[in-house]
């Protein structure tokens, strides 16, 4: 049986900016007011017989939310982002998380923010097809913590009303 979780009813939310770097027009840092709807299949089990309890499912989802809103989502990963004295090989991205400012170039444009200001993340873009597969990916390791009955957990991260990308994380 499936359990549908809808992002805006659900305010399962975060407005973000991102930037796609090298891409025509979404090589500019810009904003999204994004949701996020979320699948989950699985055999009823446990006391109640639910496939999962939606509480969780939407505490868990909303905790990313909140460390994603209103901050620039940066992808750490990707070719064309370089960072001032890190190295992406060698060293950890809980190093960089740590700093004051973060100074950086995209595609050669340089930045300086506020370390506060932005959510380093451990991927090779911010688009909405590797949001989520982060979502779907953590939402997924969360959940497996206290359940073995899920086939998979699918995330649909929108950005905005009428488009978003789907990624299944079978379990
Ligand atoms: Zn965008």
């Amino acid at each position: 049986m499936k359990i549908l979780v809808n992002g805006i009813p659900s305010n399962l939310r975060f407005s973000s900016a991102h930037v796609i770097p090298g891409h025509e027009s979404c090589g500019y840092i810009h904003g999204h007011s994004y949701f996020v709807d979320i699948v989950i299949e699985g055999e009823r089990a446990g006391k109640f017989d639910f496939v999962v309890d939606f509480k969780e499912v939407k505490e868990y989802t909303k905790a990313i939310c909140d460390e994603l809103d209103h901050r620039l989502l940066i992808p750490v990963f990707n070719d064309l982002v370089e960072f001032k004295d890190f190295d992406k090989e060698k060293d950890s991205i809980f190093n960089l998380k740590k700093r004051h400012s973060i100074h950086f170039k995209i595609d050669g444009k340089g930045y300086t923010i506020p370390g506060v200001d932005c959510v380093l993340l451990p991927l090779p873009y911010t688009s909405a097809e590797e949001l989520a597969k982060f979502f779907a990916e953590t939402l997924a390791r969360k959940l497996s913590e206290t359940y073995d009955n899920l086939k998979y957990v699918s995330v649909c991260v929108n950005e905005g009303i009428g488009q978003g990308a789907e990624y299944r994380k079978d379990l």
